[in-house]
């Protein structure tokens, strides 16, 4: 059975993405990598429910301990004041796609892929873009918002419990979504 590495970005996205993988006849491990979330509260309430769903699921989790917030600051360097869905999101797949890959590679496994794509407010072309310049080897082009995908997201969160924030992960989302309060921008 194929191997693959899923970015999770969150407990709820990686839901849905583990069933259909599976169903897929894949055999799944979970990546956490998320130095875009520069709160350490915020970033422990997220990991604390993707080992949760981990638990739940039978799902191997690796967690990307080495992935520095000040380096993926430098990354997205001068384009902070971006849009949500902007060129600073492209350098954000690039960051944490470039790792998963890395990942997948060291362990011999597959494929990789990402949960990212479960969100209705991420760009499904560009992740697709961006994981495959990032190898296009093992990159698995997997659009896990069709076929009700995000709603099946949120079944499962609650299924299972699980956190679910209102905001999609760096300090510049989350002002953004505090401005717009009762805007969400993550799943
Ligand atoms: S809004 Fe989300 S995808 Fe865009 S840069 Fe911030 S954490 Fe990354």
């Amino acid at each position: 059975m194929p191997t693959v590495l899923l970015h999770t970005c969150c407990a709820p996205c990686a839901s849905v993405c583990i069933e259909r993988l599976r169903e897929a006849g894949h055999v799944v491990t979970l990546f956490f990598s998320n130095a875009n979330i520069g709160d350490s509260g915020e970033y422990a309430r997220r990991l604390a429910a993707v080992v949760q769903l981990a638990e739940a699921l039978e799902a191997p989790l690796l967690v990307d301990d080495t992935a520095r917030h000040e380096d993926w600051l430098a990354a997205i360097r001068g384009l902070e004041a971006e849009r949500e869905g902007g060129p600073r999101c492209r350098r954000c797949f690039a960051f944490s796609l470039g790792r998963t890959a890395a990942r997948a590679q060291a362990l011999g496994l597959d494929h990789f892929t990402t949960s990212l794509t479960v969100s209705p407010h991420k760009h499904t072309p560009t992740l697709f873009e961006v994981g495959k310049a990032t190898d296009p080897i093992r990159f698995l082009p997997v659009d896990f918002k069709k076929q009700g995908g995000f709603q099946r997201s949120v079944e499962l969160a609650r299924r299972f419990n699980l956190y679910r924030q209102n905001f999609c992960g760096c300090e510049f989302s989350r002002a953004a979504a505090s401005r717009h309060t009762g805007t969400t921008t993550a799943p």
